[in-house]
């Protein structure tokens, strides 16, 4: 059995990833052992609410875990993704980044009104993922009722950012 701590010691850091002073959380080591990617699934799973309909990843690590997520929960998956890479009607939502901006988008199919949702990510930073993301989903109709994460950088304060959502909504395995 793998713990939270033995997750924890796969993932590497590493420094000056995307560029200097910034130290990046490299998280596939994780994915290269089948029982520790196979726990996180479980804890995810575990600490989603009853009731799920929908579970959105984002591009791109997002997919890989909200993916099996869903699968256990038996819940839609959704991705959510860059702008210009789905292919049909889509609402998008834009936040800054330390540098420019970013666009996420989302079918506006893929959630209807009263759908129960579950964001999956890997790595809660800034939170501005997650706000952009929520965003989509109350746009949509959705009911935003839990947010899980693998690992959640709080040094960077995410939860301020996304203050004004429900901060207890949030589940962060480390
Ligand atoms: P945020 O929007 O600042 O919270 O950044 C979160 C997004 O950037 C997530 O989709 C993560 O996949 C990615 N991200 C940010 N920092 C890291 C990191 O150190 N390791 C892996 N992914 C990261």
């Amino acid at each position: 059995v793998v713990t939270i701590d033995g997750i924890a010691a796969l993932i590497q850091d590493v420094p000056d990833f995307p560029k200097p002073g910034v130290t990046f959380k490299d998280i596939t080591p994780v994915l290269a052992r089948p029982d520790a990617f196979q726990a996180v699934v479980d804890a995810m799973v575990a600490s989603a609410p009853e009731g799920i309909d929908v579970v959105c990843g984002m591009e791109a690590r997002g997919f890989i875990f909200g993916a099996p997520v869903a699968l256990a929960l038996g819940a839609s998956f959704v991705p959510v993704r860059k702008s210009g890479k789905l292919p049909r009607d889509t609402v998008e939502s834009t936040y800054d980044l330390e540098y420019g901006t970013q666009t996420l988008a989302v079918h506006t199919d893929a959630i209807r009104a009263g759908d129960r949702v579950l964001i999956v990510d890997d790595v809660l930073a800034t939170g501005g993922t997650v706000a952009a993301t929520a965003d989509l989903v109350h746009r949509l109709g959705g009911s935003l009722v839990a947010v899980t994460v693998l690992m959640e950088l709080a040094f960077l304060a995410p939860r301020e950012r996304l203050e004004w959502r429900d901060v207890d909504l949030i589940t962060s395995l480390i």
